[in-house]
């Protein structure tokens, strides 16, 4: 809808006031027009008849002339005058007077009998017109004027000149009557006009009027013509009824009221057709259902506005839900009253200007003229669709039809009315798509599957939605299940923890929680030693106590490493003791009772770590502090930051070191019980730290193999090593150079060969190689490892098994092993000089060794008595401080230099 309506009305208020103001200047034209044409005629009128009166008074009547030229020059012949004279009266009944006047005085007057007695008379004596006519030298008509007898006349006074100059005058004096029918002025009347004849009275100036149609004849506006006989005459006149008759008026004023009549009636007709034109024109535009646009129509007028330069509008869209499936069963009554209020709810809504269309049955564009905010184009779209909104009766129960919306504004968008139409239909129906359940469903399987667990199947109220949901819920617990438990003992898994922490981070950032880390140590060997059953017994067993803890933020997240969180904001050192003492009881598994020991490290959120995978690695690196340590725990805290300061400095000597190849290796002799003398060595790395002192082997090789450089600290102490015994070897007495290997140099790819190599291209007679391995890297992989050795002892390679007696030192695997030597660990060393109970253990090992051709070296001795009671027991060689700390090369070549010497 269009507000043109009042711009129309005052458009054809305009026109009207046009016309009509030109028909009534064309009336006036008109009048004046006629009046001009009469004028015309009363000129042409006055014109004939100035020429008869002047014809009249200056020849036909003006007897006088004849006269007075029948005076002159006879020089004054009056007899033959008055003879004429009276020839005149006779003949002219009209003659009332005669006289002849030379020079001023009157010389004969007629008839006699009457004006005898005037003769000899000075014209100054008679009226002013006597002494005027001597003057102007000229014909002086003087009338009509009172004659003596009371008569009225027309007196005719004509000079008689001689040479020019006044010599007399002859005067004639006529009835006025008589003059006044020779002048025939009455006929005038008959021709339709009023008249009036007048002089100047020579003598005052005034009018003196002569003869007069109607003396209530105002001659203001009348027609005049002058003539001069010799004062001045004028003869006026005037239609009797006016220049333009009253008829006339009226036939001019109704003419032009016709015609104004008539050309109002054209434009009216003109306009109508235009409009109708118009309204043919727009019919294709209009919807019919509605009065509002149709899509056309909207696109048009849009266009239009564009065109016109309107700077900004809103192009609402508004679709009624369901509009399509509801309207057929709302029956046509319903629809068409529906349809037919929606032109006043808009006009009634919108302030602005604005055009509407409905655009398909159950979609309506709503363009207005106005620059919106975002929140005011959201608030328009809002409550309009409020308006819209079609409560309709279905079998007695209400039905709301919502109307949902979408909208865009110009110049934000460009284009004409076609492409913003489109623009926001399609804008609605990709939002629509998007709201539609399957969509969001869709939607969120998607989100599932890229790994976002915090997706939610709500329900919905579409009972086919709500069964596919449910049924994607179920599917779902059941891959988490799989995902994030470990089916096995049915307890959360890696996975699980991080699915959980990040939960909890996201669910609220501030609350904090602690993160447990709990090994079993030494899990192995209840495998090794008893059977798999055994060991799931046991991890059975702790995850029942653990749970009994954590409940269901217990995690299993390495075969004997489990996690737990949290949130009561206990002591770390109560929490620890509540699960040592959970712990300590003896697991029960059929006849056996087993006693656990565990480790375990502590950190907190958010102190520690931000994020759930940096909590892990922090828990761990405290764990792994705990099994270094004595104590059963670590808490990640300030000591323990610390510590890893200090490791990292550690690191970085060490990376430094081995770059620069300063890192050193010294050697501890070992002394042959057979021969007293020191045949072997062990190499042993030494890591010079910054004040001078050395730090612990210990240490730099679980640093080293941290921080993935195990094997290149490997390769240089190999290369050292042999590099010494080949240079040195023979020369110190030595056969035997013990080099140890740590678990990782075995497990990379080419570890063997990398050795192997090693010890080749050093050119140093292999059978002068010990490798040292612990039991740890047997345990990995026992096959693999076996092979590994047997290849390397093929190659003339001997292998000691170290630190033998620390882990589960079982001799149900030591004939297999592919060995030839056996280290028997410190500790084992102490407790075996303390019991004599331990010393038959001793034999017993020595014993079995023989049988299996395996040397028996003991470590750690370090008084005269433990020495005592290994060579009683018969082991091979011993090695402590007894004999020899380690040392540098240049001590180990003056201290060998002297045992080659002994
Ligand atoms: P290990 O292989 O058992 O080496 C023997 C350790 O016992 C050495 O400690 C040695 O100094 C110490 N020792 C020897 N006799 C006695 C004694 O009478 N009393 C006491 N208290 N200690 C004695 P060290 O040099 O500190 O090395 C510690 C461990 O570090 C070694 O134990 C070995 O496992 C490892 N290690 C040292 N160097 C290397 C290396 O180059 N590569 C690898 N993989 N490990 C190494
Ligand atoms: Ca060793
Ligand atoms: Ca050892």
């Amino acid at each position: 809808m269009i507000r043109q309506k009042k711009q129309t009305n005052a458009l054809r208020v305009m026109i009207v006031f046009v016309v009509s103001f030109f028909m009534l200047m064309l009336g006036i034209t008109w009048y004046k027009h006629s009046k001009e044409i009469r004028q015309q005629d009363a000129r042409a009128v006055l014109q004939a008849y100035q020429e008869n009166l002047l014809h009249q008074l200056q020849s036909k009547l003006n007897y006088a002339y004849d006269l007075g030229a029948m005076v002159f020059p006879d020089s004054v012949n009056l007899e033959r005058f008055n003879r004429e004279a009276e020839k005149l009266l006779k003949r002219e009944e009209s003659v009332v007077y005669v006289c002849l006047i030379i020079g001023d005085t009157v010389e004969s007057v007629l008839p006699k009998n009457e004006f005898e007695n005037e003769i000899g008379k000075d014209i100054s004596e008679f009226s002013y017109v006597y002494t005027m006519t001597k003057v102007m030298g000229e014909l002086v008509v003087e009338g009509p004027v009172e004659f003596y007898s009371e008569q009225n006349v027309f007196l005719f006074l004509q000079p008689i000149m001689e040479n020019g100059v006044y010599w007399g005058q002859a005067v004639v004096a006529l009835e006025a009557e008589y003059v006044l029918n020779q002048l025939n002025l009455p006929y005038l009347y008959e021709l339709g006009y009023d008249y009036e004849l007048w002089h100047v009275n020579s003598q005052t100036g005034g009018k003196d009027v002569v003869i007069c149609s109607d003396e209530a004849v105002d001659f203001s506006f009348s027609e005049k013509i002058s003539f001069y006989l010799p004062n001045q005459w004028n003869l006026c006149i005037l239609p009797k009824y006016g220049w333009v008759t009253d008829a006339g008026k009226i036939a001019i004023a109704v003419a032009c009221i016709v015609l104004d009549g008539l050309m109002l009636g054209f434009l009216y007709c003109l306009f109508k057709v235009l409009e109708q034109k118009k309204k043919l024109k727009n019919m294709s535009y209009i919807d019919f259902s509605t009065g509002l646009l149709n899509q056309k129509g909207m696109e048009d007028i849009l266009n239009q506005w564009i065109k016109k330069g309107i700077k900004s509008f809103a192009l609402f869209y508004f679709v009624i839900e369901n509009y399509n499936h509801i309207a057929p069963v709302a029956g046509q009554e319903e629809e068409k009253a529906f349809l037919s209020k929606i032109p006043e709810i808009l006009e009634n809504y919108i302030k602005n200007p604005y055009v509407a269309g409905h655009i398909r049955d159950d979609s309506f564009a709503v363009a207005v003229q106005d620059e919106m905010t975002a929140i005011q184009l959201i608030d328009f779209a809002k409550g309009l669709s409020l308006e819209l909104l079609w409560k309709v009766k279905l079998e007695e129960k209400k039905v709301f039809l919502k109307a949902k919306y979408q909208y865009l504004s110009y110049p934000e968008n460009e284009g004409n009315g076609e492409a913003l139409l489109y623009r926001v239909s399609l804008q609605y129906y990709e939002k629509l798509k998007k709201e539609s359940p399957i969509y969001t469903l869709t939607e969120k399987c998607r989100q599932l599957s890229e790994g976002d667990t915090n997706v939610v199947f709500d329900e919905y109220t579409d009972v086919g939605m709500m069964q596919l949901s449910m049924a994607i819920n179920q599917y779902r617990k059941q891959v988490e299940q799989l995902a994030y438990r470990d089916m096995a003992f049915d307890v959360g898994n890696r996975m699980k923890y991080l699915r959980d922490a990040k939960m909890l981070i996201s669910y609220d950032k501030k609350r904090s929680f602690n993160l447990y880390c709990i090994d079993i140590c030494s899990f192995g060997k209840y495998n090794e030693l008893f059977n798999v059953q055994t060991g799931d017994e046991v991890l059975r067993q702790v995850i029942s106590c653990l749970t009994y803890i954590f409940d269901d933020f217990l995690y299993r997240i390495n075969g004997d490493v489990f996690l737990g969180i949290s949130f009561n904001q206990e002591k770390p050192e109560e929490m620890i003791s509540h699960i040592l003492k959970q712990l300590e009881k003896p697991i029960v598994v059929g006849n056996l009772k087993l006693m656990l020991k565990v480790k375990i490290g502590v950190c907190a959120y958010p102190l520690h770590a931000k994020t759930p995978e940096g909590l892990l690695e922090q828990v761990q690196v405290a764990l792994r502090y705990a099994k270094q340590q004595v104590e059963s725990s670590v808490i990640y805290d300030g000591v323990l930051t610390e510590l890893l300061r200090r490791e990292n400095e550690i690191l970085c000597l060490l990376e430094e070191s081995l770059r620069t190849e300063t890192l050193e290796v010294w050697y501890q002799p070992l002394m042959n019980q057979h021969t007293k003398k020191f045949t072997a060595a062990e190499a042993l790395v030494r890591l010079k730290d910054k004040d001078g002192g050395y730090v612990s082997a210990g240490h730099v090789i679980s640093i080293a193999e941290q921080n993935g450089i195990i094997d290149k600290l490997g390769d240089y102490v190999l290369r050292r090593a042999c590099g010494f015994m080949k240079e040195k070897g023979q020369k110190l007495g030595l056969t035997k150079m013990g080099i140890n290997l740590s678990a990782q140099q075995f497990l990379v790819e080419d570890g063997v060969d990398r050795i192997l190599a090693g010890i080749l291209e050093s050119g140093v007679d292999p059978a002068s190689i010990s490798l040292e391995i612990t039991e740890t890297v047997l345990i990995q992989s026992f096959e693999r490892m076996k092979g590994m050795l047997t290849y390397l002892r093929k190659k003339g390679i001997h292998i000691a098994l170290d630190d033998f007696g620390v882990g589960y030192s079982s001799f149900n695997y030591l004939s297999k092993l592919p060995v030839d030597a056996l280290k028997i660990d410190r500790t084992l060393t102490k407790s075996i000089s303390d019991a004599p109970k331990q010393r038959a253990l001793l034999k017993a090992i020595v014993d079995m060794a023989r049988i299996n051709n395996i040397l028996i070296v003991v470590e750690g001795v370090e008084t005269q008595e433990e020495c005592r009671v290994m060579d009683e027991a018969g082991v091979d060689y011993i090695q402590g401080y007894y004999y020899a700390r380690p040392m540098a090369e240049k001590q180990l070549e003056e201290k060998l230099g002297e045992n080659g010497r002994k």
